[in-house]
């Protein structure tokens, strides 16, 4: 959804060329150190940061000592303990958390037998010489359990598909060890390899934003998650709608498929776990998935683990039983770990001030939200209409059962209302009653185009603005022509990011909504207006600000 997210990474790499070490390991750390930090006055910084950062891991040490009743068990280290944070089998705890009483030997103890569970190891909740190795295995970034400690955190839980089946996939960068051409080989290859049990199309894009992103990054990179240099984790992914694949260019890259070397990483055996999370799958505990966390070699193919919860984020039940899986063993009983609350889920209603939204829009005068299933109206900034959210099935009656979010939904000059799905449309009456299902090849969008993400009509020059991600046409309803000269780049709208989630018109202005923000478009200057962009559910839906408003969020971290 944001360029931005992915822009650090370019510095973070520039750096890691700087310090490309595999050649030339031993002797040059001072060097390298100077070439970083030229002054001495900045090394002597950093050397005060680091004996700042040592302070506070002895300050913050748990005193995981004082309970007497677990003698028998030898503490945790603070590594110990930050995995099993990290990974979702402790509490994180806030400021004012109290880590001698949430941290106590037993807590760690059922901890660590719930981490040694999910690894299929004995649960003995002691740290054995088995279990150590556990914690310095190379392995997935992502958690292995979801912990709801917020109201915030509760929906984001949820793993989710794509909505749609054909996806685009872009490799940013190659690795030191692994040229970018070998990287989308690979990709490809491992693509193929889920595309069938959800009916997916894959297709490469050589710019733009594409779905799903890889790239080679290390350390801090911009998300929130770092890596952490050489071994323990590898790489880590966002699930839709976000797709980001990072991959820590720390480890040494390889493609050599039956070796399980202890340097070399192989790239196909980890790009196939992280697809699985870039297409909305969760860390499985059956250690003979591809979404088990730790890091395994050889991956041929996929587990029936996977194909069920690839299956059930994709595929109805009709055509989840025409995929055969060839070749696939049911050994195993199957148990991914794809949500244990759907059901809670069912009934679930998303809070406005604590998400991103699928788009707004402007009908007959009133302000449209759509989140999920839900609609909002609101007569004005910040008041809601009573009785709401509804449903929107229950709203526009006649949309496709299986339609799970509305991406965009414009008015016509006519009072029509139209709603897209990928290429299809369906048409309203002013009074919502459904006439007609179309296609957007009447708009002369040509063929190669998906999907739209934004439609609306200029109050400007009454024509309908037509927008795919980065790109967008104009269109003249009133002589059915396109205007020529177009597509256009969306850059074109200066100062607005994209794609934008959303584009309305409301008291004669035009406002454009990505992420938790909006931004409001100045005609005259033909840019976005300076003081822009602000929080939307701060601004339109009266919630009260939050420091996360003015962050770009998407639903959930990798
Ligand atoms: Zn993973
Ligand atoms: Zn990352």
């Amino acid at each position: 959804m944001n360029k931005n997210k992915d822009l650090p990474a370019k510095g973070v790499n520039q750096i890691t060329t700087m310090l490309t070490i595999w050649s030339q390991r031993s002797g040059e750390y001072e060097t390298q150190l100077s070439a970083i930090f030229p002054s001495a006055a900045m090394r002597f910084t950093c050397v005060l940061c680091l004996l700042t950062f040592c302070f506070s891991l002895v300050r913050c040490k748990p005193a995981v000592q004082v309970d007497d009743i677990f003698v028998d068990l030898a503490p945790a280290t603070p590594e110990e303990l930050t995995f099993m944070k990290k990974y979702g089998y402790l509490p994180e705890l806030d400021e004012q958390g109290d880590e001698d009483f949430a941290y106590t030997r037993q807590s760690i103890s059922e901890a660590l037998k719930k981490v040694q569970a999910f690894a299929g190891l004995p649960e003995t909740g002691i740290f054995d010489p088995e279990t150590k190795r556990l914690f310095k295995r190379r392995r997935c970034g992502v958690k292995d359990i979801e912990t709801q400690s917020s109201a915030r955190s509760r929906r984001y839980v949820i793993q989710q598909g794509w909505n749609k089946k054909t996806i685009s996939y872009r490799v940013v960068n190659g690795s030191n060890t692994l040229a970018k051409s070998r990287v989308e080989y690979l990709m490809a290859k491992g693509l193929a390899l889920w595309a069938p049990y959800g009916g997916l199309r894959f297709h490469k894009v050589d710019e733009g934003r594409g779905d799903i992103r890889v790239s080679f990054v290390s350390g801090a990179h911009g998300d929130g998650f770092p890596f952490d240099g050489p071994g323990r984790v590898v790489a880590h992914a966002f699930p839709p709608s976000h797709g980001a694949m990072h991959f820590d260019e720390d480890e040494i890259w390889g493609d050599n498929p039956d070796e399980d070397d202890k340097d070399v990483t192989n790239f196909f055996a980890v790009a196939v776990h992280e697809i699985g999370h870039a297409l909305g799958m969760s860390h499985s505990n059956v250690n003979t998935s591809v979404m088990y966390p730790y890091y395994q070699v050889p991956i041929e193919r996929l587990d029936t683990d996977d194909i069920l919860g690839m299956k059930a984020l994709y595929l109805t039940k009709e055509e989840a039983d025409t995929v055969t899986e060839t070749d696939v063993e049911y050994s195993q009983a199957p148990s991914f770990t794809k949500s244990d609350l759907d059901e809670e889920e069912e009934n679930y209603i998303p809070d406005l001030c604590m998400t991103n939204y699928d788009t707004l829009q402007v009908l007959h005068d009133k302000i449209y939200v759509f989140e999920e299933e839900w609609v909002w109206v609101l007569r004005e900034r910040n008041q809601i209409e009573e009785g709401y959210p509804k449903r929107f099935h229950d709203v526009f009656i006649g949309l496709p059962g299986d339609m799970s979010i509305i991406k965009t939904i414009y008015q016509k000059e006519n009072g029509n209302v139209v709603i897209f799905r990928e290429r299809d449309y369906w048409e309203f009456n002013p009074s919502y009653q459904i006439l007609k299902q179309g296609s957007i090849s009447e708009y002369l969008i040509p063929d190669e185009v998906a999907e739209l993400t934004t439609v609306f009509l200029s109050n400007y020059n009454n024509k309908t603005y037509l927008i795919e991600e980065e790109r967008y046409w104009r269109f003249d309803e009133r002589t059915g022509t396109m205007d020529p000269g177009y597509p256009k780049d969306m850059s074109m709208w200066r100062q607005v990011p994209y794609p934008v989630d959303a584009a309305i018109i409301w008291k004669e202005d035009t406002f454009f909504f990505q992420g938790p923000r909006f931004w409001r478009f100045d005609n005259t200057l033909i840019q976005a207006h300076k003081y822009y962009p602000l929080p939307t559910a701060q601004i339109w839906f009266g919630c009260e600000y939050t420091p996360d408003m003015d962050r770009f969020s998407t639903n959930d971290g990798p």
